[in-house]
């Protein structure tokens, strides 16, 4: 999952940073091996998330769960990977106003990179943990 997550990511263009460049990431919403979305982020807004923060970018997260659809979104599991310029992985805990959109969507688990191993969010309990 993290995998097809950072090959998303790596497909997309940078963001952070003077230029740009720092990082990627990419989100993959799945249903059991099924991907239902796939999609980086992105400088472009959107109006649905203007609903929740000032800053309306588009991050992978928000982008593949409005993709998708909050229906689809419902009870499936996201991956999330930042990967940075040196090809490295690094964290990518969904931001809050991220955490936002993937509970009201009812998003079961989402599994993302952080610097060493990855990570797991049951949002249902709120509890994170070693993702394996
Ligand atoms: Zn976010």
């Amino acid at each position: 999952m993290l995998e097809a997550a950072k090959a998303v990511a790596l497909s997309g263009p940078g963001v952070g940073g003077r230029n740009g460049t720092n990082f990627r990431i990419g989100a993959v919403l799945f249903s059991g091996n099924h991907v239902i979305s796939a999609k980086h982020n992105e400088l472009k807004t959107h109006p649905k998330l203007a609903r929740y923060s000032p800053w309306p970018f588009l991050h992978a997260e928000s982008s593949c769960i409005l993709h998708a659809g909050f229906d689809a979104s419902h009870g499936v599991d996201l991956a999330v990977s930042r990967v940075k310029r040196d090809g490295s992985v690094a964290l990518a805990k969904p931001c809050t106003v991220c955490q936002a959109v993937i509970r009201q969507a009812g998003i079961r688990r989402v599994f993302y990179t952080t610097d060493d191993k990855p990570e797991v969010w049951n949002v249902a309990d709120g509890s994170f943990a070693a993702a394996f």
